[in-house]
């Protein structure tokens, strides 16, 4: 076969495809995503069958195709058993994966984004504090992408924004807001503007260590409204976050997360 290569790679979507095969979105170390067919993988003698689950890591060897390139075989480094096996952990991977999948264009070179999203599924699979995690993920692909909110100074007027004060985070003024400046935006707690400002230069470590608990809540809630203005859609996967989210923290009186 002419045109075989090899890549390290994330599997970020599974799509049933034809009568066998299935349609695979990876996340390669070199090349960006990727749209890859794996033929007769759902055949039940399929040698793929084991290495195409969704958020699976692995050494990919592919072809190149015409319109599609095809997966020839694939060596698993680690499966991320546990995110599809626990229903919370799984619904923060799937929201991860279908993030990374709408932000990265095909065969863009690599940003950052591919190391960033191994340690992040890394980091969901190990901790408990997934919205902490989730917290830091949202930070660092806003970051990559050029949208990381101002969390200093105040959007509308420019005055500095004293620690202490409540956090009101304007998705389309591109950051926080101050107390003169609030309008009719709600606010979370000063605690969330203080995680915030400690979140942005946090790493995964962390997620083993502090209890951040309502306040983290808040944090994420707020990113992930920041996320979909930028997005300009809701992801499928932000319903099934949003029940899991709610059900596990309970913390339902969050001031601008619905
Ligand atoms: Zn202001």
């Amino acid at each position: 076969v002419v045109g075989l290569y090899r890549t390290r790679a994330v599997v970020l979507r599974v799509k049933d495809f034809g009568e066998a095969d299935r349609l695979v979105t990876l996340l390669t170390a070199e090349s960006g995503k990727v749209q890859a067919l794996a033929k007769g993988v759902r055949r039940p003698k399929s040698k793929l069958a084991g290495g195409i689950s969704i958020f699976s890591l692995g050494d990919f060897q592919l072809w190149q195709g015409k319109s599609l390139d095809g997966i020839k075989q694939v060596e698993i480094i680690e499966s991320y058993r546990l995110l599809r096996e626990n229903i919370e952990k799984m619904a923060y991977a799937s929201y991860v994966c279908e993030l990374t999948d709408q932000l990265q264009g095909e065969r863009d070179a690599d940003s950052g984004v591919f190391s960033l999203v191994i340690h992040t599924l890394a980091a969901l699979q190990d901790y408990e504090d997934l919205d902490l995690v989730l917290g830091i993920f949202l930070l660092r692909v806003l970051s990559i992408g050029g949208y990381l909110p101002e969390i200093n100074v105040c959007v509308s007027c420019g005055s500095v924004v004293p620690i202490g004060s409540s956090l009101v985070l304007s998705a389309s003024g591109g950051g926080i807001l101050c107390a003169d400046c609030i309008r009719g935006e709600k606010s979370a707690s000063a605690e969330a503007l203080s995680l915030l400002r400690f979140l942005v230069n946090a790493d995964y470590r962390l997620a083993g260590r502090i209890k951040a608990g309502s306040v983290n809540y808040q944090v994420v809630s707020l990113l992930m409204n920041y996320v979909t203005y930028y997005l300009e859609k809701r992801l499928k996967s932000s319903d099934f976050l949003d029940i899991i989210r709610e059900e596990k923290g309970g913390f339902k009186s969050v001031n601008g997360s619905k």
